[in-house]
C-alpha cells in the first residue's frame, strides 16, 4: 500500500499520526481533502489540520473522537 498523507498541505504521513481523530459526517463533508484517485472518502487529514480547518469556519466547540487504536494496530505497516 502506498503512502497515505494528510491531506491538509502539512506532509504529515497517516502513519505518522498521534492518532486518528473522528468527526461527525456533516462536518468532515465541509472539511474533507479533495478526493483523491481510488480513495472514495477523499483523503486524510491529521488532527492538527482538521483542528485547524474547523476553526477556520468558526467551529470552536466540536466533538470528536479519537481513536488512537486503530491507528496503533496499523503501526508500520504502511513503511515502504
Ligand atoms: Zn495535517
Amino acid at each position: 500500500m502506498s503512502d497515505l498523507y494528510c491531506g491538509g498541505g502539512c506532509g504529515i504521513k497517516y502513519q505518522d499520526f498521534p492518532a486518528d481523530m473522528l468527526i461527525q459526517d456533516t462536518l468532515w463533508e465541509l472539511i474533507c481533502p479533495t478526493p483523491l484517485d481510488g480513495w472514495k472518502t477523499g483523503g486524510v487529514l491529521c488532527p492538527n489540520c482538521i483542528c485547524k480547518k474547523l476553526i477556520e469556519l468558526g467551529l470552536t466547540r466540536v466533538e470528536v473522537i479519537v481513536d488512537a487504536v486503530e491507528l496503533m494496530g496499523k503501526g508500520g505497516s504502511y513503511d515502504s
